[in-house]
């Protein structure tokens, strides 16, 4: 299945990010700053729109990584100083993971009365172990409204999770690319290393949500006659985006200097020129989104995304009981 390819910019990059002047950081020291960095704007919108999303479910903020998932495994624990396969990547500002004290680096040793570590992984570079545990996690979140975990020389305990927009957020390495998978959403670190403004990024992210939020990737599924066209849900993900930033407590305006900043000489770019509008009127529409916004006088934002709630209800998969 293709992937919401929302490549807007992808030349535009100004290039590396402007953290260089004493000890340069580690490979692994950027992806955690960027797995941070996404996760806080990520929760923030996800949260701040749970009671007006379709399909909100409880999380609590947290991203974990294993290990096992990097091709030299010893390496990371070494450069982490971490002796478990699994353990804390990031936590989001304001969550429940926070809250409980949870911080990233801390060593995961059970989940749900299992040790996750023990669980077989097939060679280096598994990725499943850990979307397995995410499985988990979010499992037991839905079924119970907690999920209990222990650290390293802590008995389990419960975290209880709160309402959000359902979505994983990822970043993608080496990549200006922004994606929405319909689970995941998918920033590209250059995006998040480098000296993008937070009003910027959270539309970014606010977007590639959007399409999350409106079923995007289910309804462009649909027979031909029910389809909504790419340039269409483009433009419903750019409407919803803006509502989102200024519902998070985002500036919206952050959007149109973003497009001003990055847009130009995107045009021509294959993913523009076929599925999203250009950068101008992509600006300008987003411009009026916040007037519509100011003269609605509320951030409630379902009875403007009427049909396209309706649309994506309709292919939204019964609640499954576990
Ligand atoms: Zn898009």
């Amino acid at each position: 299945m293709r992937a919401l390819r929302c490549t807007l910019l992808l030349l535009a990059l100004t290039a590396a990010p402007a953290i260089a002047q004493q000890a340069e950081p580690t490979p692994l020291e950027r992806q955690a700053w960027a797995d941070r960095r996404l996760l806080d704007v990520g929760w923030k919108l996800a949260r701040a729109s749970a009671d007006l999303c379709p399909d909100a479910r409880p999380a609590i903020g947290l991203m974990l990584r294993d290990v096992r998932g990097w091709a030299d495994p010893d390496a990371v624990r070494e450069a982490f100083g971490q002796k478990r396969d699994f353990a804390v990547q990031a936590v989001a500002s304001n969550s429940p993971a926070m809250r409980a004290g949870i911080a990233a680096g801390d060593e995961i040793a059970s989940l749900e009365g299992r040790d996750p570590n023990t669980l077989p992984a097939e060679d280096n570079r598994d990725w499943k172990r850990l979307y397995d545990v995410n499985e988990t996690i979010e499992a037991r979140l839905r079924s119970s409204g907690a999920v209990a975990i222990a650290r390293s020389g802590e008995d389990e305990r419960r975290i209880a999770g709160e309402p959000a927009c359902y979505a994983r957020f990822e970043v993608i390495q080496d990549s200006d690319r922004a994606a929405s998978t319909g689970l995941r959403v998918r920033i590209g670190d250059r995006w998040l290393a480098g000296d993008i403004a937070d009003d910027g990024l959270a539309f970014l992210v606010a977007h590639e949500l959007a399409h999350n939020i409106l079923k995007h990737r289910l309804r462009r599924e649909l027979p031909r006659r029910k389809r909504p066209s790419s340039r269409d849900v483009e433009r419903e993900a750019d409407r919803l985006a803006t509502w989102l930033m200024a519902r998070a407590g985002y500036d919206p305006a952050g959007a149109v200097a973003f497009l001003e900043k990055h847009g130009p000489g995107q045009d021509g770019f294959l993913y523009l020129g076929t599925s999203h509008d250009g950068w101008k009127s992509r600006r300008d529409a987003i411009a009026r989104e916040i007037e519509a916004i100011t003269a609605a006088g509320t951030l409630d934002w379902t009875p403007y995304f009427a049909a396209e709630l309706a649309a994506a209800r309709d292919v939204m998969p019964p609640p499954v009981s576990r």
